[in-house]
């Protein structure tokens, strides 16, 4: 069974794991996490929800509209509502999956505090398009969701560095990962100070049962992704006993996990900073899958490629197609578990409104007709995949 994503831990972190905790660690992956992206500063979070509560905190934006896109992780309009402010959707732009600048633009009144500019997908936002936001409402902050685009480049220039900060996750599923965890990084001093003062004061510090229930989630993990036992995972993840792990959202809740207020632990830092030496390796077997599913298979009506944009990271290939369940029950029966990711419009969700079907045509159609092929197993697993697919289209 080829897995529709595999995270890169391997025996490196789990001995990273299991070695006694030194002085400093968060502080050392804080560091090397800020080097990687070439800032000067990085705050780790318990979740990357957390680090977007809190920036927002520290910009001083509570009471403030914030702008964000309709087609993106839950979480992002989730921490903004825990922040004190009110998310505002924007659709898709109609040459891609991230939001339309122009309808952000249009978008902004008095009271609009941000724009979380995401680079969905690993597709790097239009950062000419941002930086003429900049410049005719100074007042707006911008910050950079890099959830799935760690160090995507637009026409060279990294994403991460244009605004006042940026967010990453670092969960199991993102391109990096600390198993749980979430980073902000910023070039500016007082932010950086604010924002860690900030968590200091209003997180608590990771416990030995947080650190106990991360290490058990670990090595139950480390088995999961072993090949041979892929396929026994993917039965328990179909009869609903993995919901847990995987069903983080109630459509008609706003809510956080019960434990996003405790800080990241040592544990946790040890294996993301074991992760980050791999970073070019990871980026680039993901580039790879992609040009292999660029060349290798046909771009049509009922099977629509992505766009193909230097500068991304591919965290997610997502094709379009008309039937969904479908292609993912051919998979199984092929070998190749297919994710379906993002699979909502948030605006529809009830907890935000139950917007009118129309009002966000593009995030709407995207949330029902997309499946993404797997991209960590560079040129391998792409092939296998690009073999299996064609047979389905013919
Ligand atoms: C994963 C993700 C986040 C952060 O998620 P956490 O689970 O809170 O770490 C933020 N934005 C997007 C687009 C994401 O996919």
């Amino acid at each position: 069974m080829i897995p529709r994503l595999k995270p890169a831990i391997n025996a490196a972190e789990l001995l990273a794991a299991l070695r006694p905790d030194g002085l400093d660690e968060i502080r050392l992956f804080e560091e090397d996490f800020a080097q990687l992206m070439g800032q000067k500063h990085a705050v780790a979070f318990p979740y990357g929800r957390t680090g977007l509560i809190y920036l927002l905190t520290a910009l001083g934006l509570k009471g403030k509209e914030i702008i964000c896109p309709a087609y993106t992780c839950v979480v992002v309009p989730h921490a903004i509502v825990y922040s004190g402010s009110t998310p505002v959707f924007i659709d898709c732009a109609p040459d891609g999956f991230n939001m339309d600048l122009d309808l952000a633009g249009k978008s902004i009144t008095g009271n609009t505090g941000a724009i979380v500019a995401t680079s969905i997908f690993g597709y790097p936002v239009d950062l000419d398009r941002i930086k003429a936001i900049q410049e005719k409402h100074p007042q707006i902050k911008i910050i950079q969701d890099c959830a799935h685009s760690f160090a995507a480049e637009w026409k060279g220039r990294p994403v991460q560095k244009q605004g006042e900060a940026a967010i990453f996750g670092l969960n199991i599923s993102k391109l990096l990962t600390s198993i749980f965890g979430g980073m902000v990084t910023t070039d500016s001093d007082k932010l950086y100070h604010d924002l860690k003062q900030l968590r200091d004061r209003h997180l608590t510090v990771s416990d030995w049962k947080k650190t106990l229930r991360r290490l058990l989630y670990f090595l139950s993990l480390y088995p999961t992704f072993w090949e041979p036992l892929y396929g026994l995972v993917n039965r328990l993840e179909r009869s609903g006993i993995l919901n847990h792990f995987t069903q983080y959202y109630d459509d008609a809740k706003i809510d956080m996990p019960d434990d996003y207020r405790l800080q990241m632990s040592s544990l946790e830092a040890k294996i993301g900073r074991c992760n980050i030496h791999k970073y070019r390796k990871i980026l680039a077997a993901r580039r790879v899958a992609a040009k292999i599913y660029f060349t290798g298979l046909p771009n049509l009506p009922e099977f629509q490629l992505p766009p193909e944009i230097d500068g991304a990271t591919y965290s997610h290939f997502v094709v379009q197609v008309p039937d969904r369940k479908q292609w993912m029950e051919y998979g199984l029966k092929k070998g190749i578990q297919l994710g379906q990711l993002i699979e909502y419009n948030i605006p529809e969700m009830e907890s935000y409104g139950s917007h009118p079907r129309g009002s966000y045509p593009l995030s709407a159609k995207y949330s029902r007709s997309t499946i993404n092929l797997p991209v960590y197993g560079g040129e391998e697993v792409a092939k296998s995949v690009v073999r299996i697919v064609k047979k389905h289209i013919q």
